[in-house]
């Protein structure tokens, strides 16, 4: 046996990532256990908001929207650098929602969070030609807030607070085998190490299922595979606003800015695997038809530059459409006594359970919006069996980089500091690194300390701080994940990318330290 862990976590999406965070600023001892690239399954292939879910109110899930938008409030704060609030515009659509409907819902909306950054919705008027000129006609409607988010960026930033924090984040690496022995679980890891520890937390999203079956546990709980596309087509309109189109079938499409192209997603289409999931032609036939009913410019497959698709694991509660599954979590705790409970199931209400038996907590279902407030509810499960404190350690805590202030002083205060880097280059750092980029940049004084340009308007100073600090083993991982700019490069320099990553993995080990 190497080592014995507090908690060992299954998964490196939002979900494990968030509890490792949770646990390790307990002070608790930690390993999460990635088999691929931190993110690099449904947390890096979401719509990208941190919102309430407007739409949830219609299925009087009140108690999600409160959470997720006093969440939405708190990770604004928290990492004001990645997380950006955004208009969005809601055009009225004749035959479906009354308007006195949505307007009641949005008031609520404003409400029911505890809204205090945000700006209020109100009604579309004449004037506003920035939101109204690219629909057809004047439907009239309404704008309202939420917020934008890099997905991936944001795991990795549990990531790095987490291992700041002692947490041992290991990926590329399965776990292949969980035995429950006297005081715990032995864990066996696809590089064969073996690992111990008290507990196992089960955040392996889609295949939750197929973990419990590896760690031999019977569960009543079901997820269902519900996958959802995006499609990209260069930039249908001016603005840094998205737009929520309503659908005849009840459902919502978004129209989001997205990497100086417009995103457009998502559809709701059951599935049986959550392996590779690709979008298909009749998504693809939905999604333009969505935008082409809406706006003047219709969209058509052809104008498409790439696609993502995702695969919800969403708990399986029984309702009857895929749309209408509630998006809400649960926590299931297998231990000696064995319990469940849904939601918020908060820290400290888990006083029920014996100490040294060997609990599993599993995670079904959730959304990059709630996970923090998951992370502190499976924390909270677990400290009593494990005989172990939870204090609530994330609720007004910045993510590493976040301590920027005001974003558009901090960009100014960069460009000032680091001129050769551009306007459009320090914004993009800005975004995902924050404070951090004092860290990266230090002294740097010109183009030529950055090193060799990589293409995409990545250099050696960036990339080995992906591969370095931020768990990136392949290019792709930093291409894909930790940035997008493996879109703007060409096939050429692609390969050039991924020659020169194979040197420099030869030349310079990872390392992580503690960042602000
Ligand atoms: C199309 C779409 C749009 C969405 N939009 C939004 C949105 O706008 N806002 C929002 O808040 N939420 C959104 N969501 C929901 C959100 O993306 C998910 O709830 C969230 O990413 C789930 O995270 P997770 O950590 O549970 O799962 P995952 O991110 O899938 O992570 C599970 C990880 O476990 C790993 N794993 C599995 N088995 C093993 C093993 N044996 N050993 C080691 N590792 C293992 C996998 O490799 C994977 O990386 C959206 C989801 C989809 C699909």
């Amino acid at each position: 046996m190497d080592q014995t862990f507090d908690l060992l976590i299954v998964g490196g999406g939002i979900n494990g990532a968030a509890i490792a965070r949770e646990a390790s600023l307990n002070g608790w001892r930690v390993m999460l256990v990635e088999r691929g690239d931190l993110a690099g399954e449904t947390s890096s292939r979401s719509s990208g908001l941190i919102h309430g879910g407007l739409r949830y109110l219609e299925q009087y899930d009140f108690r999600l929207v409160a959470e997720a938008l006093a969440e939405r409030e708190r990770l604004v704060a928290a990492a004001p650098q990645l997380i950006r609030p955004m208009r969005f515009v809601m055009p009225q659509v004749p035959g479906l929602r009354p308007r006195w409907i949505v307007r009641a819902g949005l008031l609520l909306y404003d409400l029911i969070g505890g809204r205090r950054t945000l700006e209020r919705s109100r009604s579309l008027k004449a004037g506003d030609a920035a939101y109204l000129a690219p629909l057809q006609g004047d439907p009239g409607g309404f704008v309202y807030s939420d917020a934008q988010v890099d997905d991936a960026r944001l795991v990795v930033l549990n990531a790095i607070d987490a291992a700041a924090n002692g947490a041992e984040i290991v990926t590329g690496i399965a776990v292949v085998r969980a035995e429950r022995v006297a005081d715990g679980w032995r864990a066996t890891l696809s590089d064969g190490r073996v690992v111990a520890a008290r507990a196992l937390v089960n955040a392996a999203g889609p295949w939750v299922g197929e973990m419990l079956a590896v760690a031999g546990v019977a569960s009543p709980h079901r997820v269902r595979l519900v996958k959802g596309s995006h499609i990209v087509v260069p930039r249908l309109y001016e603005g840094s606003h998205a737009y929520l189109l309503q659908q005849a079938d009840r459902r919502i499409v978004f129209v989001l800015p997205w990497e100086g192209g417009t995103a457009i997603g998502t559809t709701d289409v059951p599935v049986d695997t959550a392996a590779d999931p690709a979008i298909d032609a009749e998504e693809i036939g939905y999604l333009c038809a969505a935008v082409s009913a809406a706006f003047a410019r219709p969209v058509f497959p052809a104008d498409v530059v790439t696609s993502w698709s995702g695969v919800r694991a969403l708990h399986d509660d029984g309702a009857g459409s895929a749309q209408t599954v509630s998006r809400d979590y649960l926590l299931a705790v297998d231990a000696a006594k064995g319990e469940a409970a849904k939601g918020d199931a908060a820290a400290g209400d888990a006083a029920a359970g014996d100490a040294g038996a060997a609990p599993v907590l599993s995670v079904f279902g959730g959304k990059i919006t709630t996970a923090r407030h998951l992370a502190e509810a499976a924390v909270g499960r677990l400290a009593p069996l494990l005989g172990l404190r939870a204090r609530r350690v994330t609720r007004d805590r910045r993510f590493p980089g976040g301590a920027i202030g005001d974003p558009d002083a901090y960009l100014a205060q960069v460009r000032a500091r680091w001129p050769f880097l551009g306007e459009a280059r320090a914004a993009r750092m800005v975004r995902a690194y924050g404070s951090m980029l004092a860290d990266m940049l230090g002294d740097i004084g010109d183009e030529a300390g950055m090193g060799r340009a990589l293409g995409g308007g990545l250099t050696e100073v960036e990339a080995r701080w992906m591969r370095t600090r931020e768990w990136a083993r392949t290019p792709a991982d930093a291409l894909e994940r930790r940035s997008k700019l493996g879109l703007a490069m060409t096939a050429a320099e692609r390969a050039a990318f991924a020659a020169w990553w194979q040197d420099d993995v030869a030349s310079v080990q990872p390392h992580h330290v503690a960042l602000q």
